[in-house]
């Protein structure tokens, strides 16, 4: 749902177009051998390339290449076989060649599309411009000594892919929605980890407003580099609170480029915006134009694994899920698998029942992550089929299931060890029944005259000696023949 700002003069609508970089996931740099791996120490994985040092020559990696395809592919995008690397020329402490090797013209990947999903259920299209290779950048550190700044080059040439939006972003929450689309989209398809607390996925966010009903774009502002989707929700929701005081005042909006400062909970202005002209881009002398085939484009298309929104469709249709319960088991790849070996052979309702309600949350509960549970799917799928074959009932099975928690033990083990199994045996209930009915004369002589509702009554006293452990419907069946 499109969201709006209400001024004195009118209603405005919010307009944010992203520009998202997402680190590829391999196991080295763009164009140098140097490890990529998050958390070493500082300038330990730094090649000559990285460094910029004088007639250092880049080489290019194909296994980053492969992961753009593959992203654009799932981004539903255009691979254009033909790209070219271009310098990007501009100076920063962090960039020791003084330019940055990305692609401007010719991109890698065109024009795509991808599906949002609202929290009320509803879904929305939004186009992707493009999305290209770029290197990233080192990181300075100006926190470790009071007046000099030091430069740590692990990050220095690290391949990026920045997916860059249309402006077809309406508020915040679409934003969120979008980013956390994309990022589910670049984790099944294993090309960025997307984790934005470690920096390896991060927003630009181009804002702008316009009058309702207005089609033309209203000027932007760009927030740089907002590292989480909260981050993301703040910064929108401030700098269209900013954008709307100065357009309602008459005043025009300067195209800049602001940053989000997360403590004073504000965008600031950082710089005027450059245009790309500032920059000079030219094609890299040292590196010839991609050339792709297109037999090893459709090899790559031909290993891409069923992504989320068809695993959403599948599980609906396939195993009868609804579509609430759909999303949340494909939220990760792994999520999903775990629920389908658990439905393998059950009720699948039933599964993500006890995958939903039991297992997320107890993990929840204990914060531990899907990776980390102590109940592994062969086991809850083992747990299943306990009660499926009634050995033990819905409700044994919950304190089951808290003590595999627990124990990381197998069902049938707990069941065996703690004599849990349920009691079907007409006979052992039938006594059961008679003592229960022994011990509890008044009661049976007002049932007898007519007080219905003490039956239950009865039910309850006899599960309660079976110690939960009697089959209900024999239960029932034994005692309306006895009453
Ligand atoms: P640049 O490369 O200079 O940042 P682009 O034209 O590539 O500029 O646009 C960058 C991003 O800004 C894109 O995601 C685009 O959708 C978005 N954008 C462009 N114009 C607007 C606007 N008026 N309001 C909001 N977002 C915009
Ligand atoms: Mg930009």
């Amino acid at each position: 749902m499109a969201e709006t700002l209400q001024g004195d003069t009118g209603e405005w609508e919010i307009v944010i177009g992203l520009e998202i970089h997402a680190q590829i996931i391999a196991l080295s740099k763009l164009f140098s051998g140097a490890s990529t791996e998050f958390g070493a120490q500082p300038n330990t994985q730094v090649s000559l390339v990285d460094a910029g040092m004088p007639g250092m020559l880049p080489v290019l990696n194909e296994v980053c290449v492969e992961q753009a395809v593959r992203t654009g592919l799932g981004l539903n995008a255009k691979i254009n076989e033909h790209s070219i690397f271009d310098r990007k020329n501009y100076f920063y402490p962090d960039l020791p060649t003084g330019y940055q090797i990305s692609q401007f013209s010719d991109p890698i990947v065109g024009e795509g599309i991808i599906e949002i999903d609202m929290e009320d259920g509803t879904t929305k299209e939004i186009r992707i411009t493009r999305l290209h290779l770029e290197q990233d950048a080192g990181k300075s550190i100006h926190d470790m000594h009071p007046s000099k700044s030091y430069i740590d080059l692990n990050r220095s040439g690290c391949a990026l892919m920045e997916i860059v939006s249309e402006p077809d972003i309406r508020g915040a929450d679409e934003a969120c929605a979008y980013i956390s689309k994309i990022r589910m989209i670049l984790r099944y398809l294993g090309t960025c980890d997307g984790n934005m607390d470690q920096g390896s996925m991060r927003a630009d966010v181009n804002v702008s407003l316009r009058r309702k009903g207005v089609t033309e774009l209203g000027t932007r502002t760009e927030i740089k580099n907002v590292n989480s989707l909260k981050a993301v929700q703040q910064a929108i929701a401030y700098e269209s609170r900013r954008q709307l005081e100065v357009l309602e005042e008459g005043g025009e909006i300067k195209q800049e480029t602001r940053l989000w400062d997360s403590d004073k909970m504000e965008t600031r202005a950082m710089r005027s915006k450059e245009e790309a002209h500032d920059y000079r881009y030219f094609p890299d002398p040292d590196l010839l134009p991609l050339n792709l085939e297109s037999a090893w484009v459709k090899e790559i298309k031909e290993t891409l694994p069923e992504l989320p929104d068809q695993k959403k469709k599948r599980f609906v249709k396939e195993f009868g899920l609804s579509l609430y319960d759909s999303s949340i088991l494909i939220t990760d790849r792994a999520r999903a698998d775990y629920f389908e070996t658990v439905a393998t052979g059950h009720d699948p309702k039933i599964a993500a029942n006890w995958v939903i309600n039991e297992l997320l949350g107890a993990l929840n509960k204990q914060d531990l992550d899907l990776t980390q549970t102590p109940v592994s799917a062969q086991q809850l799928a083992g747990l299943l089929a306990l009660i499926q074959d009634n050995t033990i009932s819905g409700k044994i099975a919950k304190d089951v299931f808290a003590e595999m928690m627990d124990t990381s033990k197998d069902a049938s083990t707990i069941v065996e060890d703690k004599g849990l199994k349920q009691v079907t045996d007409t006979g052992t209930i039938e006594a059961l029944v008679d003592e229960v009915i022994a011990e509890n004369p008044d009661n049976l002589a007002a049932y007898k005259s007519g007080k219905d509702r003490l039956f239950g009554f009865f039910v309850g006293q006899v599960m309660k000696k079976s110690q939960g452990k009697a089959n209900p419907a024999v239960v029932n069946e034994v005692l309306k023949e006895k009453l």
